[in-house]
Formats: C-alpha cells, structure tokens, sequence
C-alpha cells in the first residue's frame, strides 16, 4: 500500500529499544507518531531521509537530570538535544523547583537547580503550567522533591517533622500527584533531608502508592554505610508497595571500592519480590554543591561555580587552599554558595555497575556554572562509543535499551522508548562507529561526535549540527493507572 509520510527514513539500521539484534528497514513518521516500521519501499516521504549505515534508535530517555530551570522558557536545551536525549526526568535528589513559595531562602543541595528567581511556583500545577505555556525542546517527566517540600512547611530541618507538617507535606504532594507528578524523589544525604527518619519517608510513599507514581531516591549514605542505606532503600519501598529507583548507584571512597560486587547480588535478590530499578552514569567523578562532608570522601575536588568567587571555577579545590594559605574547610567556608566535582569512585564499579542488565542511564548533569562536569554533555554517546562499543561491556543494543525501553517501562513513560508502530516519534539518528563522549573535565561543555539527527515528537530538532528553531517537548503527565 502506497502511504505518503511526514518523514520517511529509508533502509536505516532500526535498533528498536527492546534490546533486541538491528535490523535494515524503513521507518515512516505521521504527525507526532510512528505509524509504520518495515519495507516501505513503495511509499513515499515528503522528507526522506537516507540510512547511509547509520542506527535509528529510540530518543534516549534521561532518567535522572537537575533541568527543572533548564526546560523552562523554551530553552533548546543544547547539552542533552546534542547526545540525543528527547526526555528528560526532572525532580531528582529530593529536589524540585516547585511547590515552593517565592522568597524562601535556598539551602544547598536546592541550589544546584537554580537561584532565588527559578523558585517561583508555590504549586506543582503552576510549574506544570509554565511548562505547557512556553513548551520545552525535549520532553519533560517531572518529579516531586521531599526535600523541596520540608523546605516549605518546615522552620528547622535538623530534626524529624512533626506528625502535622507530615500532614501538610502530603497535601502538597497529592497537589503535586493531581497535576500530573510521575513520581516522589528523596535525598535523605543531604542536610535539608537528612534528619528525616524512614517513618516520615513511609507515610509520604503510602501517597503514591494509591496513585501509580514511583519512587527514586539518593540515598541516605552511598560510602561507608551504602548496604545500609540500600536495605534502607528497598525496606521503606516495599512496605509502602511503591516501585523504587535507586539513584546514581556508586560505591563512593576508598574503602568501599569493590562493593559493587555484593550490592548488585542485593539488588538481584530484592528484585525477585518487589520493584527496583537502578541508574548511574559512566563517570568515576560526582557532582554535587559543595559540601565538606563530601569533600573528606575524595581523592580531588574540582570547583565547578562559586557564587563569591567565580574566578576559581574549574579550579581545584587543594591548590586554592594553598594559594590562599588556609585550610580547606577554610576554603570551602570562603567558596559558597559553590559547586564541585567530586573524584570518589573506581573504574570497576562503574563498569560493573553500567553493564548489570537492570541498570538505565541517567547523566545526573547540573546545568549551572561555567564549568559543570562532563557528564551534563556525554553521557549517552559514552556510553554507546566508549562502554559499549570500545570496552564492549555490552552489546549496542542493550545500551540502546537501557537509555530507551527500560527506561521508559520502569518510569512509566506511556508509548515511549521504542521505535514501534503507534509509538510517539522520539528518535535519534547516529553513526555507531563515531559517536563518542568530547566534553572533559577541563573543557566540559562540548558536544558529543556521531549524532546526526534528533526528532522529538515528530519534529526535526536537531541535524547535521543545527539547533532548529522549535518547541516540540511535551509535559509528560502521570497517567493513572
Ligand atoms: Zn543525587
């Protein structure tokens, strides 16, 4: 039968995000959707576009970002367009711009998303809002941050709340559940969510688990007590009945270089009664604010932004302390608000770590400061060049599939992931003998090789290096269940 598509892609190596062996075919775009995936030999295209041996995969799915600010105001969203990212998760690390009210002072880690002007919605709706009003370039999935919500009905956050500021925070979060909230992050690390204990955490997942919406969590330790903290993890999931992400699964520090070995074999066993799922990124370094605690887990700390003295971004932490003939907490006192790299795990672990078959990609980038770490730029093309391809820790089509259909699966990401008939047309054409990562600790913010063109919703927004002018990301609402 003779179609006449939108967009046809003609004899392309199709890896469809199942994880599934490519195969050569055609792809027909209509509208928003894909509506046909196979020989398309007699129809035609008003664009078409030849495969010349690259992979047409599904747009990757970043399932854990900090671009709650970045997405707002119709940013091109220039350092995940460039990989070949068409969603973005927002919400991460117990952190979201919103339900928050204007003037509220910010405290480290809520920072790293944005300043005072960014914090501007008192509700999850009106951030929702602002989204669909000046629609982002990518897809956004956004989350509800725990530490967010202590912040705005909490007076002092070293210590538990109480039973009636739990009350107020799960109204906020039903508010956030009702506009479309896909799920409820925590980051009981750091010091705004620390002092919670699992009970408070517990009451708050029983909300989601009457709506279908999932839990992620940067844990409450991942060094010393990272066992601990993914017993933590899965004991307050479970008695919650919610599906549980681990965040950013690392083994930070010396002592704990090797762990990756026991704490996958735990996730193996906890995944035979409940669900839990797992990101990293392909990075030996963290990022986060700059924080002393972290500081004494690290063998080099990079500043990435310091709000009093921008002239020391991309320095390293030691050499400004000796230059400035004090100590290094000293230093840090000096240096914030700040950013920072944090150099704390073992190359073995993250290789193990990215290559367990459960475990999606998630960049974890901080799109502030002149010098972020890489990560917010390669993530994904290393992945794809460098694990996959160069290591071949896997093959290219499980790579493909945890950036795409596991990712979308486990966050529920309704017609997501895949290149299917019926499905939303989110794809990324790419050369898979030159895709690769370019963006360095000392020169991050360069984009990635290989990627040739990025279709989000059935738009062209990115081709041959041009950034096209248009805004076709949607909010990705919660679909109740
Ligand atoms: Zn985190």
């Amino acid at each position: 039968m003779s179609e006449t598509y939108d967009l046809l892609f003609r004899n392309v190596r199709i890896i469809d995000g199942t994880g599934a062996v490519e195969r050569i075919g055609d792809v027909g775009v209509f509208g928003n959707r894909i509506s046909a995936v196979g020989n398309l030999s007699s129809s035609r295209g008003t664009r078409e576009i030849e495969g010349r041996g690259l992979v047409l995969a599904p747009g990757f799915i970043d399932v854990h970002t900090h671009d709650d600010a970045l997405a707002l105001d119709g940013n091109p969203m220039e350092p995940k367009l460039t990989q070949g990212v068409t969603t973005v998760v927002v919400g991460n690390c117990g952190i979201s711009l919103a339900p928050l009210k204007p003037g509220i002072p910010l405290l480290p880690p809520l920072n790293i998303i944005g300043g005072s002007d960014e914090y501007r919605f008192p509700t999850f709706r009106s951030y929702v809002k602002a989204l669909e009003e000046k629609p982002p370039a990518l897809n956004v999935a956004p989350m509800v941050g725990h530490s967010t919500l202590r912040v705005a009905v909490m007076d002092r956050l070293d210590r538990a709340a109480t039973s009636s500021e739990i009350t107020q925070m799960e109204e906020l979060l039903q508010e956030a559940l009702d506009s479309g909230a896909i799920g409820f992050s925590t980051g009981l690390y750091y010091p705004p969510a620390r002092e919670a204990p699992p009970e408070e955490v517990l009451t708050l997942l029983k909300r989601l688990a009457l709506s279908g919406a999932i839990y992620t969590t940067h844990m409450r330790n991942e060094d010393d007590f990272l066992e601990d903290s993914l017993r933590e993890s899965f004991d307050t999931a479970g008695a919650a009945d919610v599906p549980l992400v681990i965040s950013h699964h690392k083994c930070m520090g010396k002592n704990n270089h090797g762990l990756s070995m026991q704490t996958l074999k735990m996730f193996d066993e906890v995944r035979k009664k409940q669900l839990v799922g797992l990101d990293a990124y392909p990075y030996t370094a963290g990022s986060s604010a700059l924080l002393p605690e972290m500081v004494e887990q690290c063998e080099r700390v990079l500043i990435t932004w310091s709000e009093p003295h921008p002239e020391c971004n991309g320095r390293d932490l030691a050499e400004v302390a000796q230059e400035w003939d004090t100590t290094i907490n000293d230093a840090i006192e000096h240096l914030l608000p700040a950013g920072a790299v944090y150099f704390h795990m073992a190359e073995e672990d993250v290789q193990r770590i990215i290559s367990y078959p459960h475990t999606m990609i998630g960049s974890d980038g901080i799109p502030r400061g002149a010098r972020p770490h890489p990560r917010l730029w390669g993530t994904f093309p290393r992945v794809l060049g460098r694990y996959a391809r160069d290591l071949k820790l896997m093959s290219l089509e499980n790579a493909v599939h945890k950036m795409t259909g596991l990712a979308a699966e486990t966050f529920r990401l309704e017609d997501r992931g895949y290149v299917a008939e019926g499905k939303f047309a989110d794809m990324v054409l790419f050369d898979p003998e030159m895709i690769d990562d370019t963006a360095t600790y000392e020169t991050p913010e360069m984009r990635a090789n290989g990627i040739h063109m990025v279709v989000v919703n059935g738009t062209v927004l990115l081709e041959e290096g041009f950034i096209l002018d248009h805004s076709p990301g949607k909010v990705l609402k919660r679909t109740s269940h």
